[in-house]
């Protein structure tokens, strides 16, 4: 939905870009003129172009269909805006209440918490501080804006902190084995694929939920 948004907004930005490239200014006010020029090279940004329209409101009498044509523009661009704003703060809501739900079904079936400390920031951030692409692949980068796992994450913490269920810290790219044989695995041999299999003993696997296994293994055995 708001994605749709984002592309009617777009597609009406283009045209009238368009529109105003076709005008003549050679004999607009100086001030405009000036804001005329301030939009190329283009593509310019929405802001330039909303420049563009405040300038031409002083000089109204210059072109006036023409102002009055760009203002509408203006004027539905803006209500799109708002619109797109309000239907991406009702699916955050929407999406805050579910994880709200999830964090006290998970938390009401636990004796304990363990939560992988993981940087999730540096999962979004396509180059690594170090120099070098992000191993990531990028649907994985999306999918992690998209659903946002750090507000579950948050939620579970704070309610396993306001029902006073203990909550262990782990890290699971730290001496990472393989649930079956608990041998060290080598996920950097392969950092595109999900599944894994052992080189030691053969087993087949999801990678996230042996890193699940080998942390509740380690979590067992302190
Ligand atoms: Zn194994």
């Amino acid at each position: 939905m708001t994605d749709s948004l984002r592309g009617k907004r777009q597609g009406l930005r283009d045209a009238a870009l368009q529109w105003l490239m076709s005008l003549d200014w050679s004999g607009a006010p100086e001030p405009l003129a000036g804001k005329f020029r301030a939009i190329q090279p283009l593509p310019a940004a929405t802001s330039r172009l909303v420049d563009l329209a405040a300038e031409w409101s002083h000089h109204s009498e210059w072109h006036p269909e023409a102002y009055s044509q760009f203002e509408k523009w203006r004027r539905e661009d803006k209500r799109l805006r708002l619109w797109e704003r309000n239907q991406r703060d009702k699916i955050i809501r929407r999406r805050n209440d579910q994880y709200r739900q999830f964090a006290r079904d998970i938390v009401e079936d636990a004796s304990s918490i363990t939560i992988n400390v993981l940087d999730l920031s540096a999962l979004s951030r396509v180059d690594k501080p170090s120099g070098g692409e992000n191993p990531l692949p990028a649907a994985a980068r999306h999918y992690r804006t998209v659903a946002a796992i750090s507000i579950l994450r948050k939620f579970v913490i704070e309610r396993a902190q306001k029902v006073g269920t203990n909550i262990i810290f782990s890290d699971a790219a730290k001496d990472r084995v393989c649930h079956s044989c608990q041998k060290p695995v080598n996920y950097a041999a392969s950092p595109f694929t999900h599944q894994y299999v052992c080189e030691t003993c053969g087993a087949s696997f999801d990678k996230d939920l042996n890193s699940c296994r080998s942390m509740l293994m380690r979590v067992g055995t302190t």
